[in-house]
């Protein structure tokens, strides 16, 4: 059973929740998009937060990635731009194009496969002290926000953006420094102590992920399964959250929900077709359009 003050997010809470496209809608209302992912060793990373990205309304995404990424993404990905804005090492012509493209964006999504590097933490700091509205920090990024000066710039930032964490248990109990049996004792106590110490709307990922919002609502996932604990099931989420920020037709909370129970609800869609042990990232990403299309 749910506390009294936890939405438990299903179909009727779903239920428009969701803002229709007016008819004159363009794709300078959709949001500009981008996505900090991907490294050598983790280029898939990339794409499946793209994947998820481009399958939840995203407008105008471009991936900001390490250069030996950009071909593939070239490649795989036909709607979405790719420039060079990750290294391993502080890079200066990184830093400046990463500076400047934040400028113009509705949305950032920061983390899956960028590696907690030197390079990663110059692109975590440029984030950090630009005026974009919306943030999405997720694994790599939630490794290197742990650390004190760089969560306590977070905590600034969060003052005048929408930022949304989303740790799994692990990435959980390095930002809030405590044991993971802690975390999976009490997930929904502790997703609001870290939602309120850091004025970031925290996903603590798990079978029932928890939403926490700093000021004070709660919801609590109904969809996903099994299948879903596979490798770049989490990218795929950065992606989708991403989108609907960039878009803003929800408040932040409804937002950040309808990722969250859509991206369980894909997965759904996928393991019944597939099978949990035959699933994968990219096939729930693809389980996305049916959901969506059955949302609004
Ligand atoms: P990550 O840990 O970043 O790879 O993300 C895994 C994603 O899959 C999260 O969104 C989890 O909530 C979801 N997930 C993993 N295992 C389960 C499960 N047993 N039931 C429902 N969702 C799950
Ligand atoms: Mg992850």
């Amino acid at each position: 059973e749910v506390g009294r003050s936890a939405d438990l997010l299903d179909e009727a809470w779903t239920f428009l929740r969701m803002a229709a496209r007016p008819e004159d809608y363009h794709k300078g209302k959709s949001g500009k998009l981008l996505i900090l992912a991907g490294s050598h060793e983790k280029t898939g990373a990339s794409l499946l937060a793209t994947r998820g990205a481009l399958r939840s309304g995203a407008g105008l995404l471009t991936v900001g990635t390490h250069e030996a990424v950009i071909p593939h993404i070239a490649s795989t990905i036909n709607e979405a731009m790719a420039a060079h804005m990750l290294s391993d090492v502080p890079d200066e012509n990184c830093e400046e194009r990463l500076r400047e493209f934040l400028q113009d964006m509705d949305a950032v999504g920061m983390g899956p496969g960028i590696g907690t590097s030197d390079g990663s933490r110059q692109a975590l700091h440029a984030v950090l002290e630009s005026d974009v509205d919306a943030a999405v920090f997720d694994a790599d990024a939630l490794t290197l926000l742990a650390k004190e000066d760089d969560y306590a710039k977070l905590r600034g930032f969060a003052q005048d953006a929408t930022v949304v964490l989303t740790p799994h248990p692990g990435e959980m109990s390095r930002l809030c420094r405590c044991e993971i049996s802690e975390i999976l004792a009490d997930p929904v106590g502790k997703a609001t102590e870290l939602a309120d110490e850091t004025g970031a709307t925290i996903v603590l990922k798990g079978a029932a992920t928890v939403v926490a919002s700093p000021n004070g609502r709660v919801g609590i996932n109904s969809t996903g399964n099994p299948g879903m604990a596979t490798g770049g099931v989490g990218d795929v989420l950065t992606g989708i959250l991403t989108a609907r920020l960039a878009e803003g037709s929800e408040a932040p909370f409804d937002a950040v929900c309808l990722a969250v129970y859509a991206h369980g609800a894909a997965g759904d869609l996928a393991a019944q077709e597939l099978g949990e042990r035959g699933m994968g990232a990219v096939d729930l990403a693809e389980a996305l359009p049916q959901v969506w299309k059955q949302l609004a």
